[in-house]
């Protein structure tokens, strides 16, 4: 008995697709060259797990990431902080003994959800506060007149002898 393998198309004793009592598409040294690769890639190559991982989560080429990185000068957009000041969040995929595999992402990338192209770099903070207010400047400023409004009443029932003069 033998089968064509669907990777290499190579025909080989169908023993050569047998696994634990399973019969799979591809041949043992196809499966085997594809772990084999995979372990010695994703170990050797934090460039293309970075990579993949930006591509996984975001969509997003490294070339671009770091690109509004740079011209963000490393900080979130809305709030300013620096990303050495951030807090990890995703640390990518983790190699198979579970440890983080490539440098994390403490810059996430807002994407606008219509058309999802990227907006920019933002602290996974301002990231998730732009979503509790539906992505909507006119929230986000109704929220933010709110916030002023209630700061005055503070200041005017305080007001010390400096600002009495
Ligand atoms: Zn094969
Ligand atoms: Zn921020």
């Amino acid at each position: 008995m033998s089968k064509v393998c669907r990777r290499c198309e190579k025909t080989r004793p169908l023993d050569s697709f047998m696994k634990a009592g399973r019969e799979l598409l591809s041949c043992a040294p196809c499966r085997e060259y594809a772990r084999a690769n995979n372990h010695k890639n994703r170990r050797a190559n934090p460039d293309k797990v970075r990579a993949d991982n930006l591509w996984s989560f975001y969509r997003i080429r490294p070339q671009e990431y770091d690109a509004r990185r740079e011209a963000q000068d490393h900080r979130c957009a809305i709030c300013g902080k620096h990303e050495s000041e951030l807090r990890v969040r995703s640390r990518g995929r983790p190699r198979l003994d579970g440890t983080p595999n490539s440098e994390p992402f403490r810059l996430v990338v807002d994407h606008c959800h219509n058309s999802r192209r990227v907006r920019g770099l933002l602290c996974a903070e301002c990231n998730v506060g732009l979503g509790a207010f539906q992505d909507s400047p006119e929230v986000l400023m109704a929220a933010a007149r709110y916030l002023l409004a209630r700061e005055d009443v503070p200041l005017m029932l305080e007001s010390g002898p400096a600002m009495q003069a």
